[in-house]
């Protein structure tokens, strides 16, 4: 197996991110429960698409590519994101985002002006149509002189999950220099790559730990996750087998993606209450919601130390009301 090491990043984000235990929910909850600050990984708002980006722009520009383009829907994290370290990067950002949710100059839209992106939305439902253009777009730039690189929906590829095996390894250090040991983490899974790349890092630094994704999505996650997984293995040359069965899911996407539950909406008035923090109504609240219900079904015992990854979604929380 190759060492996570020889895979080569590009430094973008702040690291380690903190980790710390949040008091009151632990008591509330009757468990321990800790806290990954991902929302601070320091390029722009911060959030978990700057892990995966420290792959997968080293990689655009180790193919020479001057732009990147990748998608999302209107409020998307990741499509701003790309745009805040494509410009630590000095390459242009430009983001094919669907026509779809608040497009108004509000939340990230804000932000991917800020930004200087250039952004053109695409009035489909399909990421099919997206990525036609992108080829099509990438065909006109080469034809410039320029290149392009595409980064597909949420940078879930193998090579972006690689950002979240090594925040485990980055956990698994937290945990012996505090002399932790963590027995589950909880995230959410939006297009999959954070997921995949958590149970896989797991696997290999935090053998007894037991990763949950809470979905806010309502894709086929018991077939992407796993796929996404292996594929990311395949990059370590890591051989043990992979079963469905390793994935764990938790159905918390309520009336839809990117529209606000009353279970999210809840839980990120717990925790602000509670402990001070703010999530947002896409993923991050949704996904504590999850956790919240996990324990109040006993998945949690009062000696388990419980990881929240805060995955960002600052951006939206004026925009998604
Ligand atoms: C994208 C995103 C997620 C989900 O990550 P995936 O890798 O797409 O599953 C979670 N939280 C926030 C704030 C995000 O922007």
């Amino acid at each position: 197996m190759k060492n996570l090491s020889e895979i080569p990043r590009v430094p973008l984000a702040v690291l380690p991110t903190p980790l710390y235990r949040l008091p009151n929910v632990s008591t509330a909850l009757h468990t321990n429960v800790y806290i990954k600050r991902d929302d601070m990984t320091g390029v722009s708002l911060g959030g978990n698409k700057v892990r995966k980006l420290e792959y997968l722009l080293y990689d655009a520009k180790a193919q020479g590519a001057d732009t990147v383009l990748t998608t999302g829907g209107a409020q998307s994290n990741h499509a701003m994101l790309t745009a805040a370290c494509a410009n630590k990067l000095g390459m242009h950002a430009m983001l094919i985002l669907k026509k779809r949710g608040v497009w108004e100059k509000r939340g990230n839209q804000i932000l991917n002006d800020l930004l200087g992106a250039d952004v053109r939305f695409v009035d489909t439902d399909d990421y099919a149509d997206i990525y036609a253009q992108m080829d099509d777009i990438c065909a006109a730039l080469e034809k410039q002189g320029r290149k392009g690189y595409r980064i597909p929906v949420g940078g879930s590829v193998p090579l972006g999950s690689l950002g979240y095996v090594r925040c485990v390894y980055e956990l698994a250090e937290q945990a012996a220099a505090t002399h932790t040991r963590f027995s589950h983490i909880v995230c959410a899974t939006g297009s999959g790559g954070t997921h995949a790349g958590l149970a896989l890092g797991a696997k290999l630094y935090l053998p007894d730990c037991k990763v949950t994704g809470i979905m806010v999505d309502d894709d086929p996650f018991d077939r992407i996750v796993p796929d996404l997984m292996r594929k990311t293995a395949s990059l370590l040359d890591y051989q043990e087998p992979i079963a469905d069965a390793d994935v764990r899911l938790l159905d918390m996407v309520g009336p839809g993606y990117a529209k606000p539950s009353a279970e999210g909406q809840a839980a990120i008035r717990m925790l602000a209450e509670n402990e001070g923090l703010i999530l947002d109504p896409v993923y991050t609240g949704k996904a504590f919601a999850g956790l919240l219900k996990m324990a109040r079904e006993g998945a949690f015992t009062p000696d388990d130390n419980v990881v929240f990854l805060h995955s960002g979604g600052a951006g939206g929380l004026f925009a998604i009301l």
